[in-house]
């Protein structure tokens, strides 16, 4: 079925959505996205999706198409064009349409799209399994704090974990994992404790990290914010990513080490459920 999206001012069918081949997101990967999840036709953590685009336009210096309330109208005239009840809504602002050029434009209208994508976030069959994945190197650049659409690191890091039979990568600088290619990464060790590395440039500052280290702070569960190597990961009793499009995900499987029984832990369902219910209870 076709959907309809929003390119640059209008609601549009899917088929008829243009932009042009100068866009500076298409030649340059010049542009910055979110994603929001959708329960119950219902935004999740929105307002710090937002604000995060708005510190990733300020940090690249681009220009905001229009305010957050005009966005937020956006975002739900879509989900009610498309009868959207779960999934999620994702929109980009690039620098816009210029002759290339290194420089930035000094005029070039900021563009702006928005589509929204079915998905099964609560019942999917991974969150029930657990994931495997593998650790590869992190090639990406020294900005991942900003939410750029230049994916193709992780885009081939999350192929190539799909071709050795996993199901995504967690990446490793300096001897220490990073995040993991869409999402930021966890473990909880012998003893209980809840670790994840702490802010920075390194990482994304991940809206689901941050709703899910305040609930495990509201459970009283002992949190780190440190790097963690592969090795200690291998020795954890759970391990679990978290992002907008996939909530509390439990990992399974590490390279060749199975964690635990090798079926998703106590902690982690525990702190799936808990996002949830906060989530809903603050849905928009
Ligand atoms: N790290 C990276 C590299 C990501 O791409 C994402 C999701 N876009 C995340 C972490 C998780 O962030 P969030 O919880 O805001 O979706």
């Amino acid at each position: 079925m076709s959907r309809t999206v929003y390119v640059n001012g209008d609601y549009v069918a899917e088929e008829e959505a243009k932009v042009s081949i100068f866009d500076r997101g298409f030649l340059f990967a010049d542009g910055i996205y979110e994603v929001s999840s959708v329960l119950d036709g219902k935004l999740i953590d929105n307002a710090g999706h937002m604000a995060r685009l708005g510190r990733s336009l300020s940090e690249l210096k681009m220009a905001r198409p229009c305010s957050d309330d005009e966005l937020l109208t956006i975002q739900k005239e879509l989900i009610k064009r498309n009868n959207l009840s779960e999934g999620v809504v994702y929109m980009q602002i690039t620098r816009g349409a210029a002759d290339r050029d290194f420089n930035f434009p000094k005029d070039a209208t900021p563009s702006l799209i928005m589509f929204t994508q079915e998905k099964n976030i609560l019942n999917s069959p991974n969150a029930a399994k657990g994931l495997a994945v593998v650790t590869l190197p992190d090639i990406r650049w020294h900005r991942r704090d900003i939410k750029t659409v230049q994916l193709l690191a992780s885009s081939l890091a999350k192929q190539t974990a799909k071709d050795m039979g996993a199901d995504d990568a967690w990446l490793v600088e300096d001897g220490f994992i990073t995040e993991g290619t869409s999402n930021n990464a966890f473990i909880v060790t012998d003893d209980g404790q809840i670790i994840t590395r702490q802010l920075s440039n390194d990482i994304l500052h991940g809206i689901t990290r941050k709703a899910v280290l305040k609930c495990a702070e509201a459970a009283g569960l002992t949190l780190i914010e440190r790097p963690f190597t592969p090795e200690e990961a291998y020795e954890a009793r759970e391990a679990f990513s978290t992002s907008a499009s996939a909530f509390v995900m439990p990992v399974v499987k590490i390279d060749d080490h199975i964690l635990g029984n090798g079926v998703p832990g106590p902690v982690t369902q525990k702190l799936r459920e808990l996002y949830i219910a906060e989530a809903k209870a603050a849905a928009v």
